[in-house]
Parts: C-alpha cells; structure tokens; sequence
C-alpha cells in the first residue's frame, strides 16, 4: 500500500493506492456510523459493488455510464436524491467509478449544502492515475466539455488497481493516455521507464500498475499543491493534448472518442505543432506518436469523426483562453511542456487543416 498526500488549498487528503479492503478503518471513521451514498453505475455496481458494501455501510445511486452522466439532469437528479436521503453538510458521498462519475460526484458534492466531503474509490486507470486527484469537477452544457464546474478536492481517494482487471481494452488503452501524458509534461513519470513497461502495464501486471498509478498521482500532486485553482500556468500543464482533445472530443460528438483517446490525439497534434512552430525536435514528436500508436491509442484527426472547421472555435472557447488570447500547452521536447500564451489562430488553422 502506498499513500500520496496532496495539500491543496488549505485542504489536505490522502490517496492511498493499495487494495481496498486496507483502507476500512479509514473509511469507517468517515462514515462515522452513517450509511454513505456511493454514485455509481450498474455495470460497475454489478461487478465490484460488493467489495465496498462488504467494509461499509452503503446506499448505491446508479447514474448514466460514461460520459453521459455529466449533464444538468444527472446533476439536478443526482442533488434530489441527496436532498431525499437528508444529507448533512458533513455526511461523504463517495464516487465510484470512472471520470465521469467523479466529475459530476465531485461537483454535485460541492454544490450540496454549499459543499460535503467527497471520496473517490476510481475504477479506471483514467480516474485513478489523474481524475481522481486534484479536485476539478464538471458537468458538459450545451455541447461543450466540463463547461459548468468547480474546484471541490475529495475527503480521501481510494485507488485499487484490481478494479481495473475488468475494464474492457478500449478503455484500459484510453486511461493509459493520461499516464503517458505525465511522462512527457516532465513532472515525474520518466518516459523511459514508461516505455519500458507499457507492455506489462497493458497486460495487467498489478505491481507495475500499481506504480505507474503512484507515479501519476505523486507527480499530479505536486502539481496540484504548487497551482491548486488553476491560475498560475502550473497547473495548466495537466492540460498537455487537451485543448484539441476537448474540442476533438465536442466537434466529433460528446461520447463518440473517449477522452483519453482524444488526449492521445491531441498530445501528438501538440508535439506536431510544436514542431511545425520549431520548438521541438521532431525525432521527439515520432517517439511519442511511436509510443502511442505501440499502446493501440488513436493519434490522427483522420481516425475521428470530428469536423475539423469545428475545431478552431472550439479550441477559441477553451478556458485557458485568456482576454481572447490563446493559450496552449506546447513542448520544446519530451518531459520539457510549457504554456504558451500567445499562440498565433492562423498558424493554428493551417496546421489542423493539414494535420493527419
Ligand atoms: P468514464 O467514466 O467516462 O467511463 C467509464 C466506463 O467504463 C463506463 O462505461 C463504466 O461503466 C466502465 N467502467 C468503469 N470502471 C469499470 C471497471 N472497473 N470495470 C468495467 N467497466 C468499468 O471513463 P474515464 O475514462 O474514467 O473518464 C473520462 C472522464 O473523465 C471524461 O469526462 C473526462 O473529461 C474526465 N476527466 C476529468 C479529469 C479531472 O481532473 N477531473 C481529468 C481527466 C479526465
């Protein structure tokens, strides 16, 4: 078992990653006698439910699989059930699940009541090696992803990477893409090291995801504790591939790519436009697309259904756009990401119109 303690905006949590069942005594002591709603859904219910009711008492809330959980109804149902079970401002809900369910968990926890204790207990390698951690929650609004949102960071998240053994290929390969992203961002993962293991980590070697996991979240961490809210252009790295992905992943439809997909795309456009701009060598750009395409991750626009002329203005409605002004996540080489803040939309159009 592993603990990574995050300190962020005053508030300080731990993610333990380790088999669940270590962490009962941990959890009893927040349930402090009270039976805690869990947000789940079905198929995830149906298949680890019992590991968690078996340490806790606990009351499931099934929501929409996937990416179709994040909308205003899931959200004003998921609060009317809240508001039904009589939470108090102290009681935890836990969010069990993927993103999806820890982005709209998260934010309807944060809205409840002005704010109750959240738990993540992740069952994709997406959730455990990046959403989970650092409190960013939403919900998509008309069309576009995570519009509506908030900063809330959960009371504890609980990583066990033997959920993962029943999470289908696609979207094992799809949560890989957000480890490979902390390997090139240079905030920890080596890419090396990575390279070296996606492989074993693909196949399902529980120690080696066990530590690409602890990898991730360590270096998300320190991340998270030097920017918590975002604002400084620390944080923002996170973000390596995900202005195009956010706009890949609305232009093609909500829910047709997965984000991690989308993610993979969009760190290879970045490192292509990086070196379109000569900012990056371009042997580095084939290593990571090389790299990519090795794990069975898409990496060309051509391999989605996204309508390229959408994708400028919805990379324009990015919120890292800044009093109109661009910005976005670009690298002078592997483990070497930067935010630029003055990126030219023409240059940008004619390298989408050409990209792959
Ligand atoms: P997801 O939550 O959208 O979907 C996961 C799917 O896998 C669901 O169908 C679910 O039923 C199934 N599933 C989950 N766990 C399973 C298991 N153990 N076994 C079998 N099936 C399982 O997928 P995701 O990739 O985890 O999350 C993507 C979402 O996360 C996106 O909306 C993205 O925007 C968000 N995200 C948020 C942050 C953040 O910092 N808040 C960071 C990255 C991504």
């Amino acid at each position: 078992m592993m603990i990574i303690s995050v300190e962020a905006a005053g508030r300080d949590y731990d993610v333990v990653v380790g088999p669940l069942e270590h962490s009962r005594s941990r959890l009893r002591e927040l349930a402090a006698g009270r039976t805690l709603p869990v947000v789940t859904d079905e198929r995830i219910w149906s298949l680890h439910g019992e590991r968690l009711s078996g340490l806790i008492a606990v009351e499931p809330i099934f929501v929409a699989q996937g990416e179709a959980a994040k909308s205003w109804e899931g959200l004003e149902q998921l609060i009317a059930r809240f508001t039904t079970l009589n939470l108090d401002r102290s009681s935890p809900v836990i969010a069990f699940g993927g993103g999806s369910i820890g982005d709209l968990t998260g934010l309807a926890a944060g809205l409840f009541k002005r704010g109750c204790p959240v738990i993540h207990v992740p069952t994709t390698l997406l959730a455990q090696a990046d959403s989970a951690v650092g409190g960013k929650t939403a919900i998509d609004s008309g069309g576009q992803k995570n519009l509506i949102g908030m900063f809330h960071q959960p009371a504890l998240v609980l990583a066990d990477v033997a959920f993962l053994d029943t999470l289908d290929e696609r979207q094992l390969r799809a949560g890989y893409a957000e480890v490979v992203k902390y390997a090139l961002i240079g905030h920890g993962v080596i890419f090396d090291w990575l390279a070296q293991r996606e492989a074993a980590i693909l196949a399902g070697n529980r120690a080696m995801r066990e530590e690409a996991v602890r990898q991730s979240v360590a270096a998300k961490a320190r991340i998270v504790e030097a920017d918590p809210e975002d604002r400084l252009g620390i944080r923002a790295l996170l973000n390596l591939g995900h202005t195009f992905a956010h706009a890949i992943e609305s232009a093609a439809g909500l829910g047709t790519v997965l984000h991690g997909e989308a993610v993979s795309i969009g760190m290879a456009l970045a490192f292509d436009f990086s070196v379109n701009l000569g900012l990056c060598p371009s042997g580095d750009a084939a290593r990571v697309r090389r790299h990519l395409q090795q794990a069975g991750l898409p990496t060309t626009l051509a391999e989605t259904g996204a309508d390229r002329d959408a994708l400028l203005p919805l990379m324009g409605a990015d919120k890292k756009t800044e009093a109109g002004q661009l910005r976005l996540v670009l690298t002078r080489g592997i483990g070497e990401a930067f935010l630029a803040r003055d990126v030219d939309p023409q240059k940008l159009a004619k390298f989408l119109a050409e990209a792959a």
